[in-house]
């Protein structure tokens, strides 16, 4: 499947738009439209019920080390800006950027390889012997190249920068292969000489991925998106959007510790909006700036968080397998040691293969970590940093914390044991509009069908997960006479207030299914000249296609049956 595809069906069918597109959208930001409302809320719900709302307290769940407790939180999206002081946030939460001194675009450090191998004008060059799928598979001959750099190269990057020193421009790159007729250069030679590692050590410059031009040193970029608390704007009133959800349920532990009864091992799960400020936003909803986050802080005895640890991140994966997204394209991925965060002892990432990314890559849908007791130290005791094997509260030029802690209490009490200690925490952290992402990415299927006239025709249909469609059933009259409407529409209002149903009675049936296989509804119910005659009425599988009779009173069975099945 193309990205392309998706991204248009999305479009077309009101699962997404861009943000403010009457005026030209703005970049980061994507409204879910009627469609895609729906699914994402199934993502949260799917989540909420499986982690929270269904979890069974009084017995472990298969793998678990032990029973435990489960409660949810709703905290405010602008939090005291100590909060992020002691997190780590105010000072850690950097990406490195570039700046291109010709066409001004900003570019985080870390993408530009990626960027500048799908780049337009890095493919121009391919103009082309032999094309293949791969800008890194395709050869030119130095006569292609000249005639790029010639023509098309002097308006695309007219200030190529392929090196630093000596300045090595379009012109060089002219006169090079004028010099050198017969040389053939192919893709990976050029981008071997702009963008490996290799090219890094020989102090040549890498170029910008959308003109070509000379990129600035990285420098440092803080995420966190800024605001005011008050009229005035001042820095005694600026605050910080966000930028995950996880810091307030650690600033509540107390409170849920003192509020509800829960005894560790426990868990707390909170679901809400993020900001960041992303220095590249792409990949439709994959990298925006404001984002829905899902995250649980599970709170346990530091000797048994290896367990939990373990416990949490094969759930989680379980978890997307369940839903749909089986096969080699999802993976888990425990971090190399060096990747591990400051605070972190075990990493894993789960990860999807989207179709955006190159062959073979994958992007990150969740992150589970062994968080240790860093987040709670650091809101009694003030920003930690690492010392050795432990951490100790950061100093000031003059020995003071650099930022004070809360000074509060967030030792938990065992009341059996009657010991004091801060818990160990496990965060599966989960993005709600990565995983849309992925469930429709994985859903997205095209096969053939028989149209009305029983003639095979291409059909596109989305294989969501019937928990994840946004549709659970249409039901559709035959033909708009016969009394047909009126006994579907009898049918669509009993199972209205039960499930979420479509009704439509307009153009021809097979048009209809199509529609609705298009938007993953998993069933179709038609009223037929055989309802007239024994109160039966068929139910159509998006997935198989095949269809049976039953009878119409018995609808609402079926379709809960079929779907929690
Ligand atoms: P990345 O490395 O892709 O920037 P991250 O490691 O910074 O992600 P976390 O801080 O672990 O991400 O956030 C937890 C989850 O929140 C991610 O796994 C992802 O699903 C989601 N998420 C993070 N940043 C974004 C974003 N900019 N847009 C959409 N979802 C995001």
């Amino acid at each position: 499947m193309e990205m392309e595809q998706l991204v248009a069906l999305c479009r077309r069918r009101g699962f997404l738009f861009q943000s403010s597109e009457i005026y030209g959208g703005l970049q980061g930001f994507w409204d879910y439209g009627p469609l895609g409302v729906e699914l994402k809320r199934n993502v949260r719900e799917a989540w909420w019920r499986d982690m929270v709302a269904a979890h069974n307290e009084l017995e472990p769940p298969a793998g678990a080390p032990s029973a435990y407790e489960m409660v949810g939180l709703d905290c405010s999206i602008i939090m005291h800006p100590q909060v992020w002081k002691c997190s780590g946030h105010y000072d850690l939460f950097h990406d490195f950027m570039q700046t291109c001194r010709q066409c001004k675009k900003l570019f985080r450090s870390d993408h530009v390889w990626e960027m500048l191998k799908e780049s337009d004008w890095v493919k121009s060059f391919a103009t082309t012997t032999s094309p293949g799928p791969q800008p890194d598979r395709i050869r030119v001959d130095g006569g292609s190249m000249l005639r790029w750099a010639k023509t098309k190269g002097k308006k695309v990057a007219p200030g190529l920068a392929l090196v630093r020193n000596p300045e090595v421009t379009l012109s060089w790159l002219v006169e090079h292969i004028e010099k050198n007729p017969d040389e053939v250069l192919s893709i990976p030679t050029i981008l071997q000489f702009v963008a490996t590692e290799q090219f890094a050590v020989t102090g040549l410059q890498t170029p910008c991925p959308a003109c070509g031009g000379d990129l600035t040193e990285p420098r440092e970029f803080n995420l966190m998106m800024e605001t005011y608390t008050s009229p005035i704007r001042d820095e005694s009133t600026k605050a910080f959007l966000r930028p995950e959800t996880a810091q307030g349920i650690f600033v509540n532990f107390k409170n849920v510790l003192d509020s509800s009864r829960v005894r560790i091992p426990f868990g707390i799960a909170q679901i809400g909006k993020s900001f960041r400020n992303e220095i590249t936003p792409r990949n439709f909803t994959f990298r925006s700036r404001e984002f829905e986050q899902m995250e649980i802080e599970f709170f346990c005895r530091p000797e048994t968080s290896p367990e939990w640890y373990r416990y949490w991140r094969d759930r989680r994966y379980k978890w997307y397998v369940d839903l749909g997204l089986a096969g080699d394209r999802l993976r888990l991925r425990d971090h190399e040691a060096d990747e591990l965060s400051h605070y972190s002892c075990g990493t894993a990432d789960i990860e999807y293969a989207f179709p955006f990314l190159p062959a073979g890559e994958f992007g990150e849908l969740e992150g589970v970590a062994h968080r240790g007791d860093f987040d709670l130290r650091s809101h009694a005791e003030g920003k930690l940093v690492r010392k050795g094997d432990d951490f100790v509260v950061e100093a000031d030029a003059e020995g003071n914390p650099k930022y004070r802690g809360s000074g509060k209490d967030l030792n938990y009490f065992d009341d059996q044991t009657k010991e004091r200690f801060i818990p160990h925490v496990i965060e599966p952290s989960a993005g709600a509009d990565r995983a849309a992402l992925a469930f429709l990415c994985e859903a997205y299927r095209e096969d053939e069908a028989p149209d009305e006239h029983g003639k095979p025709v291409k059909r596109v249909f989305l294989k969501l997960h019937p928990r994840l469609a946004p549709i659970k059933a249409a039901v559709f009259p035959l033909v708009k006479k016969d009394g047909m409407p009126e006994i579907a529409r009898d049918i669509y209002k009993s199972l209205k207030p039960h499930l979420n149903v479509f009704y439509d009675e307009k153009s021809a049936v097979g048009r209809r299914y199509r529609r609705q296989d298009e938007i993953g509804t998993p069933f179709c119910i038609t009223v037929d000249s055989q309802t007239l005659q024994d109160g039966t009425v068929t139910i159509r599988d998006r997935d198989t296609l095949e269809q049976c009779r039953i009878h119409k009173d018995a609808c609402l069975g079926e379709l809960q049956k079929r779907l929690i099945g």
